[in-house]
């Protein structure tokens, strides 16, 4: 059976995380219930500080993509293993803030970011506001003049390879509503001005070339191609930026199917690459940032869900209601996400049947998987979702006026409420 580490099967058959036993977590605190394995999260953070160290001690930094996974706690944790964080709203922004994460690491992102979320990430000290387009270069010079500040920017450029989730291609012109295309010369024009244009200093170039990608090839071309620009840059106008941010996207395993290589191997194999290229550039080595998001919350987090019931339509198939659905994971309704399921309270028992788990929201689509093998399990019983810290809680909504479930972390068998479950009143709160 597959487990994502930090999950363990004790000796009355019941799913643990953290060294808390399921079960009791449910009894405690009601379903449905996130709930996230601290020791997991750290310990990503932890190899992805180390394997950067390792491999490329010309220096970089580990930027938590926090939208994988954004509330108080989650930022506290990332600044404690020293990480700096990724921001794509001026509502992650404010919520780092609120849990004291110093701004200056923070790496401000989005293809619309408004002129208030500017001054408000001016005002704020971020570190790093990463420019999407033009109108946005000069709305936030703009911004930048009118505060009397300066913004030290990135600007996100299209390198032209589309990453898929097995497999990437490599194009002339992606499609994409993100950055500044590098083919047809946009990402050069951009940088010329931004070099020129008054509030703004330009350090770098960032792409984000996709999501839960396995292979090391696309990462190793967008470093390449990336460093390439850097060095294009500097023959055309002189200037020779110093950083480079190669955004997030490493993929994990949500079911036994997934073979994610160690982050200590993309991290070789990049740095081997850029060392080779800048070599042959005869450019410095830039000071890089890695952005992941799903690969520290997603394997650390899993659902808890109560059965209310099951329904079997012989020859069809058999549906397992569960107290949940897409207003706490929309992952399965919005693009068929792959996730494993197991009776958290059964888990030494065979599998007798394979079920469709449905969610209980007014939506036909509203299922959590399909052909999901399971034991014999009824009213009652605890059902996991595996693999749910990241895109879960963050995408959450209140469909169906459901209240989000609280999020709870567990460690060394012990747990406690890090995000509250939302009450009736939370539901009402801003009606009139
Ligand atoms: C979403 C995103 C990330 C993180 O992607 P993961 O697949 O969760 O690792 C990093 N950088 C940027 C700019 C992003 O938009």
């Amino acid at each position: 059976m597959f487990l994502s580490k930090g999950l363990t099967i004790n000796d009355r058959g019941h799913l643990t995380i953290g060294g808390c036993d399921t079960v009791e977590l449910a009894a405690a605190y009601g379903t449905p219930l996130y709930v996230m394995d601290e020791d997991s999260i750290r310990e990503a953070l932890r190899e992805y500080v180390r394997s950067m160290n390792e491999h490329y001690p010309q220096g970089g930094r580990i930027a938590y993509a926090s939208k994988a996974c954004s509330f108080l706690e989650m930022y506290r944790i990332v600044n404690e293993e020293g990480c700096g964080a990724d921001v794509a709203s001026a509502g992650e922004l404010y919520t780092a803030l609120q849990a004291g994460f110093p701004a200056d690491k923070l790496y401000f992102h989005g293809n619309n970011k408004p002129a208030g979320e500017l001054c408000m990430a001016l005002e704020a000290g971020v570190g790093r506001i990463v420019v999407d387009n033009l109108p946005e270069l000069h709305r936030l010079s703009a911004v930048a003049k009118e505060l009397g500040r300066t913004a030290e920017i990135l600007l996100r450029v299209t390198p032209g390879i589309d990453a898929h989730t097995h497999s990437f291609i490599r194009t002339g012109q992606i499609d994409s509503k993100f950055g500044l295309t590098m083919e047809n010369g946009d990402a050069l024009e951009a940088v010329k001005e931004a070099l020129v244009l008054e509030g703004i200093v330009i350090k770098g170039v960032h792409c984000h070339i996709g999501s839960q990608i396995f292979d090391a090839d696309p990462f190793i071309h967008a470093a390449e191609v990336l460093l390439q620009f850097l060095a294009e840059i500097r023959r055309e106008t002189g200037a020779a930026l110093t950083e480079m941010n190669l955004g997030g996207g490493f993929g994990i395993a949500y079911t036994g199917g997934d073979k994610p290589r160690p982050y200590s191997e993309y991290m070789a194999m990049v740095s081997g690459a850029l060392k080779k290229k800048a070599e042959e550039l005869d450019f410095p080595l830039p000071f890089i940032v890695l952005e992941p998001g799903r690969s520290i919350a997603a394997p650390a987090g899993i659902t808890l869900y109560t059965v209310g019931g099951v329904k079997e339509i012989p020859g069809v198939r058999t549906y397992v209601s569960v107290d949940g659905g897409m207003a706490d994971n929309p992952r399965y309704a919005l693009y068929q996400a792959e996730y494993t399921v197991v009776a958290a309270g059964r888990m030494n028992e065979p599998a007798v049947r394979n079920a469709a788990i449905a969610g209980r929201c007014c939506e036909s689509g509203d299922m959590i998987q399909e052909n999901v093998p399971l034991p014999a399990v009824d009213s009652g019983d605890l059902l996991a979702v595996l693999a749910t810290g990241a895109y879960n809680y963050s995408m959450s909504s209140n469909y169906n006026r459901l209240p989000r479930p609280a999020v709870v972390m567990a460690k060394d068998g012990k747990s406690r409420v890090v995000v509250r479950g939302e009450t009736y009143d939370d539901l009402i709160r801003n009606d009139i």
